[in-house]
This record gives C-alpha cells, structure tokens and sequence, in this order.
C-alpha cells in the first residue's frame, strides 16, 4: 500500500483535497458493495456524488445494523461477543485479521468498532510520524529508547490498551512500552513510572493533573502527549512545570482513529489525507469556518472493515482555514468540552461544565472537588479541603446564586463524605458529571 503518511501536511492543497476524494470514492464503492446496509443507504445515490450527498450516520445506528454495516461476512456480533468474552484476545486479531475495540461509552452506549490491517498500519503511521509537535521532542526520545509509559485504563478492548497489547504480542521481546493502569492505587502508579523512567508520558490530561500533585513522582521525560480529553491550558502549565519538558495533545476518538495532530502553535491540524472532518449544526448543515459547531460528522478514510462515512461525534469544534504560521497546509480545528459533562435542568436549560468548574475554582478553600448531577434537582458535591465547613457553604451559595441567575430554582445541593474519584470502568476523572460514577 503507498501510504505518504509523513507528508500530509506539506501536500498543496490541491493535491491534498484530490487525494481526499479519490480515497472516499474509493471506500464509498467498497461499502456499496460489501456492506448491505450502505448499498441500502446509498441505493439512490449515483455513481458520481458530492460527500454532501451521503446521509449521516450515527452510533445507534452503526450498531443496531452491526452484522449488515461490516464488509466480511463472516463477521457478526454474535461471534464478536464470542471472541470478546476471553480477556486474553485484547490485542489479538480475529480470525487473523481485524483488531477489536470497544468504547468506554461515556456518551452513551459503547461502540464495537473492527479495525483492517491497513487501518491497524494508517493510524501506527500517523502516530508514530506526526503526534509530535516539535522535531526536538522527537529527536530525544529517539536517543532515549523510545521508552513510552501510557497511563491508561490497562485492560479490556479500549484503543488504547488494544493497540500497545497487538504491539508487545507482535514484538515481545521489545520493553520500550508499557501501559500503567490509570486505576490502580496512585503509590503503584508512581513506583511503576519511577522505575520504567519514560521519555515519553501519556494518558488524560485530567488524571496526569492529578499525579502531578504527588512529590514521589519523579520523572523527566522528554515530552508529555496527552489524549481522551481536552488538554486545558491550566493543565498544560502545570504539567509544563511538573515534567519540565514540552506538553502538548493530539485529538483522536477509536472509530476516526488519528484525527488531528497538535503543531508548535498549539493547533490541531487534522490529517486530511485520511479523514474528513465536518462541523455541522444540530440538523447536520454545515458551520462555517470559524465558527463553533454543535458536532462533527467524522469519515475514516483508512477503514475498510467497517466504514465510519459522515459518522455523527458529539464533540463540538471550531475548523480553521486560515493559513497557519507552522508551515502545514492542513486545516486546524479546536475542540470544546470532553473534560466534563454538560448538566442539563428543567425546562431544557443546559449549563456548560466550565462554568460550573470556574464557580468552585474561585473558592479558595477548596483543594479539589468534584460535582455529580444526580437528578435534574440534586446535585452532590464531594471536595477535599482544610476548612470543608466553610468551603461547602460558600459553594453552595455561590452555585445557587449562579443557577437562580439562569432561572433554575429550588436545586439541591447535597455533601458527600467520598473523594473525587475517576469513573471505575474508563478511568478518566471529571471535575463535572452527570450520572452515576
Ligand atoms: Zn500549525
């Protein structure tokens, strides 16, 4: 396969955006003729269209039609499940071919998402060739071993533990890579990282926030890449002055893979050549450049096995087409949200979490906290304070004079003896969440 992976971005535009459609022309004639349900979805469509053309699609939708959407017959649900029962097959392929994963569901259900091989080769490509904002970081790493430490929920079929597991199964003997379980006591993750010594951390922004906290933490590594979440600039200082190295993102969900790659600007530029990237409103029009979306229609370009074609993400995002002073002639986007949940009240009134999270940072008192809407009237609040007395009565005030101020009266907001924790199946850690943890 010609995969020019590592210039993506130096591509002219021209070039890039002709190689585009010539690879989604490509997937849409595969998935017309191995996947029932997209000769269904596509029966009235012709042989010339324009991407507009295509109806959405959604995660419902892709997995209630799972066993007609994938292009292998011999592949179904029943026998995914099968093979997904045994703990022991993360990181194996099924019937020697594609590479399972699940989503943690932290919108909704999880998805079963296959990967091809030549998906499996795209997205190894495109992390190991673009992740890295600065050729610096880069190069050091090179001369430190390549010694990477994920911190990640270690089990299961999510992305990534799937992906470093099909990489020590493929390589044994090579130790230059470990997952440490973002879920096992904080001692065990520090002794872990302080013996393997990584030139490159990763894992959620908000959880290496929180292992930043800790002064056994001892570690220098060269640059610190984090994933799953939005990287915040709070986030990105303090883990700055934690590793003393360069911190940056990238944006990648499991079913569009590699979706953007952050430059020396701090920009997402996505990797055009492989996906496509839609900001779209409510009722799936296009947004323009610029300006935010209410979700992005995302088309894997690399995946044959089970096409994501104008796949609905519920990630809002801003896409840039302004030239970017990195050089790269991508387009770049910005992404709101993922940290936190949005809570959602009476009447419809929605009440975006950084303003929530911004209300319970200013209470000085508070050293961390975590809010949980346990009804559209019941909020539980957990923190960790010297004077929590104090601290809960001043958030509590300042919280209900925010939500009187949206009209949202009579809101419960009850004291829990527990501590802020991370959710026990994902392990990611929201300051602001909806449901039960
Ligand atoms: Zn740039």
């Amino acid at each position: 396969m010609m995969m020019k992976t590592n210039s993506g971005g130096k591509m002219s535009r021209e070039k890039l955006e002709e190689l585009q459609r010539k690879r989604l022309a490509k997937l849409v004639a595969y998935a017309r003729k191995n996947s029932p349900y997209y000769r269904d979805l596509y029966s009235g469509i012709g042989e010339r269209f324009a991407l507009s053309d295509l109806p959405p699609t959604s995660k419902p939708e892709i997995m209630s039609n799972f066993d007609s959407v994938v292009t292998d017959r011999s592949i179904s649900m029943k026998r995914i499940d099968e093979f997904t029962e045994n703990i022991g097959n993360v990181g194996r392929m099924i019937d020697g071919k594609y590479l399972i994963f699940k989503t943690s569901g932290s919108t909704g259900n999880p998805a079963v998402v296959l990967y091809d091989r030549q998906n499996v080769d795209v997205q190894s490509a495109v992390a190991a060739l673009r992740t890295f904002a600065r050729r610096e970081d880069l190069d050091s790493f090179l001369s430190h071993g390549k010694r990477t430490a994920g911190v990640f929920a270690n089990y299961g079929f999510y992305l990534a533990c799937g992906m470093s597991r099909y990489l020590q199964l493929k390589m044994p003997r090579k130790k230059t890579k470990i997952t440490v379980d973002v879920n096992a006591p904080e001692a065990q993750i520090v002794k872990e990282l302080n013996e393997f010594r990584p030139a490159m951390l990763s894992g959620y922004p908000s959880n290496l926030a929180l292992l930043a906290d800790i002064a056994e933490l001892d570690i220098q590594p060269d640059v610190v890449i984090t994933g799953g979440e939005l990287l915040t600039d709070e986030i990105r200082q303090k883990l700055t002055e934690k590793f003393g190295c360069y911190v940056q993102t990238h944006y990648s969900c499991t079913e569009a893979g590699e979706i953007a790659c952050e430059c020396p600007e701090h920009h997402l530029h996505i990797n055009e050549d492989w996906v496509i990237v839609e900001p779209v409103d409510k009722n799936n029009a296009p947004v323009a450049y610029g300006e935010r979306s209410d979700k992005a229609l995302i088309t894997n370009l690399s995946n044959y096995i089970q096409p994501f074609i104008r796949y609905e993400l519920t990630d809002r995002i801003i896409v840039h087409n302004e030239k970017c002073p990195c050089g790269r002639n991508t387009r770049w986007l910005e992404i709101e949200g993922r940290t936190d949940d949005i809570l959602t009240f009476a009447g419809g009134v929605s009440i975006a979490p950084m303003s929530l999270y911004k209300i319970l940072e200013e209470v000085k008192t508070i050293r961390r906290f975590q809010l949980i809407q346990r009804s559209e009237c019941r909020l539980e609040l957990r923190l960790i304070s010297d004077e929590p007395d104090i601290a809960f009565d001043q958030a509590v005030r300042d919280l209900t004079a925010f939500f009187e101020g949206k009209g949202l009266h009579g809101i419960e907001i009850v004291r829990s003896d527990k501590a802020p924790e991370a959710h026990k199946i994902s392990g990611k850690f929201k300051h602001i969440y909806k449901g039960n943890l």
